[in-house]
């Protein structure tokens, strides 16, 4: 794997224990039984849009073109597409 593709994807986890820490423990297991429950798709997106104002956008699109070539091509649901990267 890529080094950027390393921090890509480090920098996305992070932000979502950034997130977790931030909103408290009760109201993020809320907010995931309620993404669980209703299929809701925001927070991977939301994850990405994050790292990308802090600068990570370079390193996530790596990220993603190495995951899309070495796995199953990123969907809505894994977060934002590489078109939606590029664009932001
Ligand atoms: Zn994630």
């Amino acid at each position: 794997m890529p080094i950027d593709a390393v921090v890509g994807l480090l920098a996305h986890e992070l932000q979502h224990i950034d997130t977790q820490r931030k909103r408290g423990f009760l109201i993020s297991l809320f907010i995931k039984m309620l993404y669980f429950l209703t299929g809701d798709l925001k927070e991977e997106r939301e994850t990405d849009k994050q790292i990308i104002l802090k600068g990570f956008a370079p390193q996530l699109l790596t990220f993603h073109k190495w995951h899309n070539k070495t796995y199953e091509k990123y969907t809505a649901k894994d977060g934002l597409s590489i078109k939606e990267i590029k664009e932001l």
